[in-house]
């Protein structure tokens, strides 16, 4: 529901509403609305709110409030006041430099850690004061290893996007850092989703949460305009590049089932004169954020993404979305085309979809409560054979190999892709990874 309430209503301390002026915003987003005054009067939060909505600064501004209102004397270093865990680093750095936007009058520091980067200025940061770390799970558990952070004077917990973080198998990271920390603290918890698995975490450790929701699964939907190409899966790669062109789109998200998938697509569409990058969890960071920066700046129209790199990406206005495939959990297909039509914005998502994927296609029409209109291409002829020195690259390329499992395959023929972590136990066991397993201890996508 929309509202005219402006922020100066909610309680927040000056410098926070000067930040927010400058940042742009007139009003308060819904859950900006509910969550901010329960967080100020010190409750724990139980919020269901998906990205797009404004969440951050529900969680971000309030907290800056309360800190800045309680400073402490003296405050030793590496000992933070306040940890946000989230399950992926690109989320990390959106809600870190969140942190920043708004609590730029405060005098408050903030630091941000994940994995896939040198340990060691984390570990030069943490010799400072710092009062809000921002974290993904393994590394911030890494430094605890290491004794390069102390979480005992934790005052505010925030997990953000609960559902990913289990999804990706943190629980056991989550239940560890919660038990390093102080038991009288304010927990605030938000989440798209609510599995029986959430439930069990929230029973675990939020005090009589207040709860706010906003945006059911399939509100953010509403906003987006779908469409449906059935096409053949040898076909796809060849269609979405028609598509680009003929429709001049500039900024498109695409995203693959696969690591492997991405990387091939994102050197299709290179290779037809369309600039792209793959981003996924064996690029390397550095070349996760450069790809990130010239998509974000418009001098990269196209980004190939699997879920997990893709989860949180903060892309403004960000205007069209391909599902290259479907995903196999219709919930993921909602948060996909969340990437679009973001905080009021319209924006289109299309979706290739094979004979193959259309039991997937009913699931999400059932979620969503509404049926995809079909789009045909027309003036879209497949140029036969064009694609032959790409099917022999792929042969090339993806030899039937053994994974850490030692299993076969599920599907041994030489395109079959490669998935870039997994998001249940259920799916865990459905596919050998194709590539040989890292020698590091974390299996890389899953873990940041
Ligand atoms: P989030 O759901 O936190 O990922 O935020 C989605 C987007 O909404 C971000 O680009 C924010 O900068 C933007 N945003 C957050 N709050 C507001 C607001 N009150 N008015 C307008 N835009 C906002």
């Amino acid at each position: 529901m929309p509202t005219q309430t402006d922020f100066s209503s909610l309680g927040l301390a000056a410098p926070l509403l000067s930040a927010i002026q400058e940042a742009g915003y007139t009003s308060p987003t819904p859950i900006q609305l509910q969550a901010i005054p329960q967080v100020l009067a010190g409750r724990d939060l139980l919020a269901a709110a998906q990205t797009g909505t404004g969440k951050t600064a529900a969680f971000t501004l309030p907290l800056l409030h309360l800190l800045s209102a309680n400073p402490l004397h003296p405050h030793p270093p590496g000992r933070p006041r306040c940890l946000i865990l989230t399950p992926t680093r690109e989320l990390a750095a959106q809600v870190a430099e969140s942190v920043k936007t708004y609590g730029k009058h405060l005098p408050l520091t903030s630091l941000v850690m994940f994995g896939g980067v040198n340990i060691n200025p984390q570990i030069s940061a943490l010799k400072k004061r710092v009062d809000i770390l921002v974290a993904t799970p393994g590394r911030l558990l890494d430094h605890v290893q290491q004794r390069t952070v102390d979480l005992s004077g934790i005052e505010i917990l925030v997990l953000d996007e609960a559902d990913r973080m289990l999804d990706m198998g943190f629980i056991r990271d989550i239940r560890k850092i919660l038990a390093l920390l102080p038991k009288t603290r304010q927990n605030l918890l938000f989440s798209a989703t609510f599995s029986t698995e959430i439930r069990a975490l929230v029973a675990s450790f939020l005090h009589n949460p207040a709860t706010v929701e906003v945006a059911p699964p399939n509100a953010a939907a509403e906003r987006v305009e779908q469409a449906v190409y059935q096409i053949a899966q040898k076909q796809k790669r060849e269609l979405l590049a028609w598509l680009i062109k003929e429709q001049q789109w500039f900024q498109v998200l695409v995203f693959t089932r696969t690591k492997h998938g991405a990387n091939k697509l994102a050197e299709y569409l290179t290779r037809h004169d369309i600039e792209a990058a793959a981003i996924h969890g064996n690029k390397s960071q550095a070349a996760r954020t450069r790809a990130l920066a010239k998509f974000k700046d418009g001098s990269l129209p196209v980004l190939v993404a699997t879920d997990i790199a893709a989860r949180g990406l903060d892309i403004e206005q960000l205007p069209q979305v391909v599902n290259f495939e479907l995903p196999n959990v219709a919930e993921d297909y909602v948060h996909r085309i969340g990437r679009t039509g973001r905080a009021g914005m319209s924006g289109h998502a299309i979706s290739l979809v094979d004979g193959e994927e259309l039991n997937l296609l009913s699931a999400i029409e059932r979620l969503m409560s509404k049926r995809i209109p079909r789009a045909t291409a027309t003036g879209f002829v497949p140029q036969v054979g064009a694609d032959a020195a790409y099917d022999r690259d792929l042969a090339r390329e993806a030899p039937p190999r053994r994974g850490r499992s030692q299993r076969p395959p599920a599907r041994p023929n030489a395109s079959t892709p490669h998935r870039e972590g997994t998001t249940n136990a259920t799916r865990r066991t459905q596919n050998a990874p194709r590539r040989p397993a890292p020698t590091a201890a974390r299996a890389p996508g899953n873990k940041h």
